[in-house]
């Protein structure tokens, strides 16, 4: 993604591409203090724009840092990237950063806290999946603990172990891993939202230790104006075999069907079609 045409804003100005680097001694690479936005637009509107603004800075604020943008601000510099790089349809990557500077270690008050806003063309998260329904593998990996991460934060930090997890998945011929939480509940894929569908009812885990993420929410909705009955609610693994249908959300991955997790199987049946159909409307209205 570094040798390619196009624009960057970087802490206020735009910069190619190619030129938007930044020092080895940046503190977030050493100790992962940064956070991050993943945006979708459609037809030139980025879906939820401000709510994803103002995650970004609350994630910041979460880990102990202010982006030294407003809000408005960081709103005018994404309609301003999307501009600049002539994209309508497009994934927006908005991260905030502890930069180089005075400071090598842990504590980082005198480095300049950083703001970049990059934007590309980026299709189906999952491929294909969103038809034939998704492969998941279950990772060995779990969600920490509220009180040992802030897991409301989208945190750089809280992704290191997504990462290992959707390595291991990819290298058994799967899209993704699905994780269970400290405690051994159902938790969330390594960048989505997970929901299944039983009776005609949905269920969906509790926020209370991961990402309660935007499309989740929307979701959420789009299902009780159906009047489909939601049951946000702690699920334990033993549950997976009596779930008929399954599907991810997020700002990446959209709404997609999910067919297997490990050794069970789930149908791409009418209600996860219909959620696909219904957040791809929405996402456009
Ligand atoms: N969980 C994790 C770990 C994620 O990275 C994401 C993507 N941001 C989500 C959930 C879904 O969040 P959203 O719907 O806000 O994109």
């Amino acid at each position: 993604y570094d040798d390619r045409d196009g624009l960057i804003w970087m802490d206020g100005a735009m910069q190619p591409w190619r030129e938007a680097n930044v020092h080895v001694l940046t503190h977030a690479m050493h100790y992962a203090s940064s956070v991050f936005e993943g945006e979708r637009a459609y037809g030139g509107r980025i879906f939820k724009s401000r709510a994803h603004s103002e995650r970004l800075r609350r994630s910041a604020s979460m880990i102990d840092f202010e982006i030294p943008f407003t809000v408005d601000e960081i709103e005018a510099a994404k309609a301003e990237v999307l501009a600049a790089n002539g994209l309508t349809d497009a994934y927006v990557r908005a991260i905030a950063w502890r930069g180089a500077g005075e400071d090598m270690g842990v504590a980082s008050r005198r480095n300049p806290v950083r703001l970049a806003i990059a934007a590309w063309e980026w299709g189906a998260y999952y491929g294909d999946a969103r038809v034939r329904g998704a492969r998941l593998d279950i990772a060995k990996w779990r969600r920490p603990a509220p009180e040992t991460a802030p897991f409301q934060a989208k945190a750089a930090g809280l992704y290191m172990i997504c990462t290992m997890s959707k390595h291991a998945a990819e290298a058994k011929g799967c899209s993704d891993a699905m994780m269970f939480d400290y405690r051994g509940f159902v938790a969330e894929a390594t960048g989505a939202n997970i929901f299944f569908v039983r009776d005609g009812e949905v269920h969906t885990p509790i926020p209370d230790c991961f990402l309660d993420g935007i499309t989740r929410r929307s979701v959420i909705d789009l299902l009780r104006a159906r009047q489909i009955q939601v049951h946000e609610r702690h699920i334990a693994p033993s549950e997976l075999e009596g779930f008929e249908q399954c599907w991810l959300t997020g700002t990446a991955a959209e709404v997609t069907p999910v067919g297997q997790i490990g050794d069970y199987n789930f149908e791409v049946g009418a209600l996860a079609r219909q959620m696909v159909e219904d957040y791809d409307r929405l996402v456009r209205a």
